[in-house]
């Protein structure tokens, strides 16, 4: 292709509001143009690039069975209705409505949209496993859309979702989705860190995110120095840090080694750090007590004590267990802080929040500052498992001004629940091997998750099995974001004159540049590129009568992975040179094409292998 036939408006300047390298060369290498907040164009070059991202998905997706289909980007929330996620989606999900007044969705997701498929489908257990996926248009109403397109409101999504007899053929092909991904990112060029992930509160078994690591990332992951142990800190756990219960159990607090437990006044002292210089002791003496609001509560919560309206309701004959919003205390070791995500799966909820100050002084008799879990009779409390190896510990008086020392976990307060609710951080031991973690922040391409039943229950699907008994179909799904993945590529390859394609996703493979679009240098440049093409090899000869100076710049802001360029001094010989090397080398025209046609099989098959 000719420069000249294309539409390559590329940009010296850099537009304001592109604060990272990926969109600031996507904006300036023609790529790409803002129409609004999250909303992008690709530009012809761009949009070759996105394609090739694509095929490199289609192709993996297609090696292990997955089978596409194209369904619609615009579904009926008749279908988020009945999942139950019409009500819990919120405003991230674009809803419409047509002209005869019924509700739409532009899908942010489509579990709902495949499931239905597969409902209407499904009959026999012979048809299972099925795995189907799209590579489409998703669309949310993100917040805070940013850094181009790395975070869009609309996105193109390669999704995937699979249905199965039983969780050995789902684990199958949930492990086939893992090796998959590690293949597409190879052969994207990227390092890719695969992480543990949570589940959430819908009880999904298994869930992995495949993530970059970037200092824009969203995620904090913590990964082991000694072994391989890599997690998403919202899933972390660690070595435990503590006596074990049953060891305390053996120790001496019910032979009252511990003196009985003691009010202190503490007037205006309210922060963990003030209670410390105020008693002079460290944070790890402390059980400090968060109050909770958690939302969509998926537990029987009949028998938490203090949950006195709740019990009631809970003990009605069609008592629901599921509670819009129900409030918990959490103790924790002072030193630690809760993990948000941990415990709305520990109450399978669909979100949990602190608690306002009102609801807190409500529900603990107490201004914020001094909650404990001692005498608490409004709240359940969850204990982190730290708590359980505290033997004399102080915590809050549930009073003003007031608290407790020489608290015993068990003598004195039990709690409602047990769970490991932290926050794993640096310098914690890993669970696995013992060995020290470090966090990294990471941005994260894609997603595998083991969902369960979650959807094909709500959503009643299925089907017959070999002794003619209806069951219900076991799902999975798995996300992958190109627009993401694409930009991560620049992230991870560029210098200071631009983007540095791998072979696999760059919009041309070769770029030949001649000094003067005429004469000798044209008929050189033109045999040569037909030479390429013929050869399947994707060209960019730049015919402008621009200085050589502007090409060559565009060239490498472009980053077309290797470069000719044809001048009547060095002819019957071109300068060759890769995007990355600082020298060109001179090559005999006639055998150019030969040699540029090798080297870019030979780097396709160093990323594919
Ligand atoms: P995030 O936490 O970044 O919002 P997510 O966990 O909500 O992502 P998934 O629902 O798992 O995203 O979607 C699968 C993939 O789609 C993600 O791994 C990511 O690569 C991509 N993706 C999600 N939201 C966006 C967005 N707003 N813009 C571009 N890509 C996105
Ligand atoms: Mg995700």
């Amino acid at each position: 292709m000719k420069v000249s036939q294309t539409f390559l408006p590329t940009l010296r300047e850099v537009p304001a509001d592109a604060v990272i390298v990926s969109h600031r060369l996507m904006m300036r290498a023609a790529m790409l143009r803002k129409l609004a907040n999250g909303l992008f164009a690709y530009l012809p070059i761009g949009l070759r690039s996105l394609r090739k991202v694509e095929r490199i998905v289609r192709e993996e997706m297609d090696a292990i069975g997955s089978l596409e289909i194209k369904p619609t980007v615009v579904v009926p929330g008749e279908i988020w209705k009945e999942s139950g996620r019409w009500d819990t989606m919120g405003d991230g999900m674009l809803r419409v409505k047509n002209r005869l007044g019924g509700d739409f969705v532009v899908s942010p997701t489509a579990e709902e949209a495949f499931t239905a498929l597969v409902r209407d489908e499904l009959s026999s257990y012979r048809q299972l496993p099925l795995t189907l996926y799209q590579i489409n248009t998703k669309y949310r109403d993100e917040i805070r859309p940013r850094y181009g397109v790395m975070r869009g409101r609309e996105f193109t999504m390669k999704d995937a979702y699979s249905y199965h007899t039983d969780e050995a053929s789902l684990d199958e092909t949930y492990q086939a989705m893992g090796r998959a991904y590690r293949r597409i990112f190879k052969r994207c060029g990227l390092t890719v860190i695969p992480v543990r992930a949570d589940t959430g509160a819908m009880g999904g078994t298994g869930s992995e995110e495949f993530m970059v690591e970037s200092e824009i990332g969203d995620n904090t992951l913590i990964l082991c120095r000694s072994c391989d142990y890599a997690a998403n800190v919202e899933k972390a756990g660690c070595k435990p840090d503590f006596a074990a219960p049953a060891d305390l159990a053996a120790a001496d607090i019910a032979a009252a080694a511990v003196p009985a437990r003691a009010k202190v006044s503490t007037p205006s002292v309210r922060t963990i750090d003030e209670l410390c210089a105020f008693l002079k002791t460290d944070s790890k003496k402390f059980i400090k007590t968060l109050v909770y609001k958690a939302v969509n509560v998926e537990l029987d919560l009949s028998a938490a004590p203090g949950c006195a309206k709740l019990n009631r309701r809970a003990a009605a004959p069609d008592a629901p267990k599921s509670y819009p919003e129900a409030f918990f205390a959490v103790a924790i070791r002072g030193d630690l802080d809760v993990n948000e995500t941990k415990l709305a799966a520990v109450l399978k909820a669909s979100e949990v929040a602190l608690a306002s100050d009102v609801d807190v002084e409500r529900l603990t008799g107490a201004p914020v500052g001094f909650a404990g879990p001692v005498g608490l009779t409004l709240l359940p409390v969850v204990a982190d498992e730290t708590v359980t190896a505290m033997s004399d510990a102080v915590t809050g008086g549930l009073e003003k001004d007031i608290h407790f020392e020489h608290v015993a976990y068990g003598r004195d307060f039990a709690p409602w629940l047990v769970a490991d609710v932290r926050v794993v951080k640096a310098g914690d031991r890993c669970s696995v091997c013992g060995g020290e973690l470090y966090e990294k922040k990471g941005n994260e391409l894609g997603h595998i998750f083991k969902l369960g039943y979650k959807y094909t229950k709500s959503m009643n699907v299925s089907f017959l099995d070999e002794q003619g008994k209806a069951q219900v179909p076991t799902m999975g799904c798995y996300g992958i974001g190109v627009d993401r993945t694409l930009a991560s590529i620049i992230e991870e390859r560029h210098d200071d004159d631009g983007i540095v394609w791998p072979m696999s996703v760059a919009p041309f493979q070769v770029s030949i540049v001649p000094i003067k679009y005429e004469g000798a240098m044209k008929e050189a440049a033109d045999k040569l590129a037909a030479e390429l093409e013929a050869q399947g090899i994707e060209v960019l000869l730049d015919d402008r009568t621009e200085r050589p100076g502007v090409k060559f710049k565009d060239a490498d802001l472009i980053g077309i992975p290797l470069r000719v360029v044809v001048g009547d001094k060095n002819l019957p010989k071109v300068e060759v040179k890769a995007r990355g090397e600082k020298e060109p080398r001179l090559v005999e025209a006639a055998a150019a094409a030969a040699e540029l046609a090798a080297a870019v099989r030979k780097e396709l098959a160093v990323l594919n292998a």
